[in-house]
């Protein structure tokens, strides 16, 4: 029995992150966790009680009143693309997260301090037992520092937005590439250049740019990385 790693994934939107990350946990049998799901599932609640994405103090005393469950997903969100089951305060939000205000409103959230920290605790606390594959923005350099295997994903900005486009167009959303490429950059802008735990690389991830490279094979180059890590760890 080879040792369980905890493996960050980090990396800005559409860098295929979620799907390489929940391949390469399939590959090696570790649970994998979303940790952009959390503040998509705050941000809807926000939105819903309509609290004003400028008020930090009720945001964060909102983060702190909230429960949130990642789960494995039912065959039926598998086969609908759905990587994660999120259950907010008991209620089922999987779809409704998925939405382009809420992943607006998750990257304005994701700027204060008391918010994040709120999640990244909840976070460092699913993940704890390690045989975990997590993703998000700071995993590797805020969550989990120490994890052993750390990997920053990236891929040119109109390649990402190429992505996200196909992503809208399966469910029937029509937006204009070029709106869909605003929006990345958008999020990359304000997610690159927030004061608290802004996306960097951590000094000691490894940089793989998948802009010419499928899932499948990026996930291949992930999990031989990870079996080097489990048996230097035995
Ligand atoms: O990964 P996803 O696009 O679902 O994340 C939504 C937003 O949540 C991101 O744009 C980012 O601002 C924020 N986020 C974060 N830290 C994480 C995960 C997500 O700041 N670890």
């Amino acid at each position: 029995m080879s040792a369980k790693l905890t493996i960050a994934i980090d990396g800005p939107a559409g860098s295929g992150k979620s799907t390489v990350a929940r391949r390469v946990a399939a590959m090696l049998g570790y649970v994998y966790l979303d940790s952009g799901a959390m503040y998509r599932a705050v941000a809807l609640k926000a939105l819903e009680r309509k609290i004003p994405l400028g008020n930090d103090t009720r945001l964060a005393q909102l983060a702190r009143e909230t429960h949130i469950e990642l789960k494995a997903p039912t065959a039926e969100q598998e086969a609908a693309g759905f990587k994660n089951r999120v259950v907010l305060d008991g209620r089922e939000v999987t779809a409704e997260i998925r939405t382009g205000e809420v992943a607006q409103a998750a990257s304005r959230l994701a700027t204060i301090a008391g918010v994040r920290e709120v999640l990244v605790a909840e976070q460092q606390k699913c993940g704890a037992g390690g045989g975990v594959v997590m993703e998000g923005r700071d995993i590797g350099t805020v969550v989990f520092p120490r994890a052993e295997l750390k990997i920053f994903l990236e891929a040119s900005a109109e390649i990402r937005a190429q992505r996200r486009w196909m992503e809208h167009q399966e469910k029937g959303e029509t937006f204009s590439i070029e709106q869909v490429l605003e929006e990345v950059r958008d999020r990359d802008r304000r997610d690159r250049e927030r004061k608290v735990s802004p996306l960097v690389r951590a000094a000691d991830a490894v940089l793989v740019d998948n802009t010419a490279m499928g899932i499948e094979e990026t996930a291949r180059l992930i999990v031989m990385l990870a079996r080097e890590k489990e048996v230097t760890k035995q």
